[in-house]
């Protein structure tokens, strides 16, 4: 049989002997038969360097929520690339991105940007701590909030609070309470008055798309309020994705900072941190360090504007469009894998859903964990012989370019991928 991942196969050998591992980011290293190295990528769709075309549910881990380069976000960008790359001083898109961000997302009053979602956290926590002049953060289990030190403990995959990595600072991880999410009870004995922060994905996207419970966010404010502590939302993923005001938006929770990063950006990298002007002043006074020399580049920025502004512009259409076709998504994976005899289960919030294989419905994070994540990975494998890529550990993202044949096309390729995917645990 004629291997399909030829180039893939090559362009893996090649790179492992200068790049660390042969990957760019170690979550790529995972993918079966081999890391794909892919050419272009257009709307909905990608291509490798074995010219395979696929429907593509992974988009770029995120941020492709308007697809792979859309024009809105093309344009701004050329324009921009015509006036200047980057300055490393002022210009007139920061205050007008800061403008659009404050004017979308209901807990923005004032901004700071960053590069990378990593970078807008441990800013947010840095100023949680600054604001409050204590130290310790609860985070949550399975929660994934970036890479860096202060927050990188029982990250998803764990079952309990461990270093996310090796190298890890063990005060760094000592001052971060790891706590089950969707817990009220574990939840009030947390917070105390030595908290500065209680970081959370307010949608658990990252571990097994788990919406709140109802009452539950409620609960956190109250709780980060009578405390004195500051409730950041980590919306890398759900900003601009589960509504234009993200999940504080379609949820009706206002935190007190939000993080964004991902569809910020329109595929470019840029973050931010917003929020409350009386917690953000730390910034604006300079008591805290919030620096970086690529900080709302301007092609990033000119990127993420044009992002907004048609987020924006067609939110009405665009977010119910969303949410029907994240639905058909979730729908058609299970049924026709199940009717394949693949006990395929797949949680979903809008545009952005997990999927796992398990015999028993997914509702918890331990559920996540005792499914087969190792068949799930076979799944995935057999999908990109179908002509469809999605992230091997279980998320999948769809974007405003997915039509209807490219849910045909996925419905085929499920079947056809369940019938090979016999489900068996290692
Ligand atoms: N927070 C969440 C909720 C995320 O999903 C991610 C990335 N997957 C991050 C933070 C970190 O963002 P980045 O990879 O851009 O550093």
């Amino acid at each position: 049989m004629s291997d399909m991942f030829l180039r893939s196969r090559a362009q893996f050998d090649r790179a492992r002997n200068s790049l660390a591992g042969g990957v760019a980011t170690a979550f790529r290293a995972v993918q079966e038969p081999v890391p794909i190295c892919f050419r272009s990528g257009h709307g909905a769709r990608l291509w490798d360097v074995d010219d395979n075309e696929y429907v593509d549910y992974a988009l770029g881990f995120g941020p492709m929520l308007l697809g792979h380069s859309p024009e809105p976000v093309l344009e701004a960008v050329r324009r921009q690339l015509e006036r200047g790359i980057g300055f490393g001083a002022s210009h007139e898109l920061e205050a007008e991105l800061a403008e659009a961000v404050c004017r979308t997302v209901p807990s923005a009053e004032l901004c700071a940007f960053s590069s990378s979602g990593s970078e807008g956290v441990h800013a947010a926590i840095r100023i949680a701590r600054a604001a409050t002049g204590r130290n310790r953060v609860v985070k949550f289990l399975g929660h994934y909030d970036g890479w860096f030190d202060p927050i990188h403990v029982g990250v998803p995959g764990q079952a309990c609070k461990q270093p996310g990595t090796g190298g890890q600072d063990p005060a760094a991880a000592a001052a971060v309470t790891v706590c089950p999410w969707n817990d009220p009870d574990a939840l009030a004995a947390a917070v105390d008055t030595d908290v500065a922060a209680v970081i959370m994905e307010p949608a658990a996207v990252n571990c097994g798309a788990f919406a709140p419970r109802p009452g539950y966010l409620q609960q956190a404010r109250q709780l980060a309020s009578q405390a004195g502590a500051v409730l950041i939302f980590d919306e890398v993923i759900t900003g601009y994705r589960l509504a234009l005001g993200g999940a504080q938006q379609l949820y009706g929770v206002t935190p007190d900072l939000t993080v964004l990063g991902k569809a910020l950006g329109g595929g470019f990298p840029i973050s931010a941190v917003c929020g409350r002007a009386d917690v953000m002043a730390v910034v604006a006074d300079r008591r805290v360090s919030h620096v970086g020399t690529f900080n709302a580049n301007p092609v990033c920025a000119s990127a993420a504007i044009a992002a907004i502004s048609e987020l924006e512009r067609s939110a009405e259409v665009v977010y119910p469009r969303l949410e029907s076709y994240g639905a058909q998504l979730a729908e058609l994976f299970r049924g026709e894998a199940q009717a394949a005899g693949l006990p395929v289960v797949v949680n979903q919030i809008g545009s952005a859903a997990y999927g796992f294989i398990s015999d028993k419905p997914v509702s918890t994070y331990a559920d996540a964990l005792d499914s087969d994540a190792g068949a799930y990975r076979r799944f995935a494998r057999a999908l990109l012989a179908e002509g469809v890529h999605v992230i091997p550990r279980g998320l999948l993202y769809a974007s405003t370019a997915h039509q209807d044949e490219d849910l045909e096309l996925t419905r085929a390729a499920v079947r056809k991928a369940a019938l090979k995917t016999a489900p068996v645990r290692h």
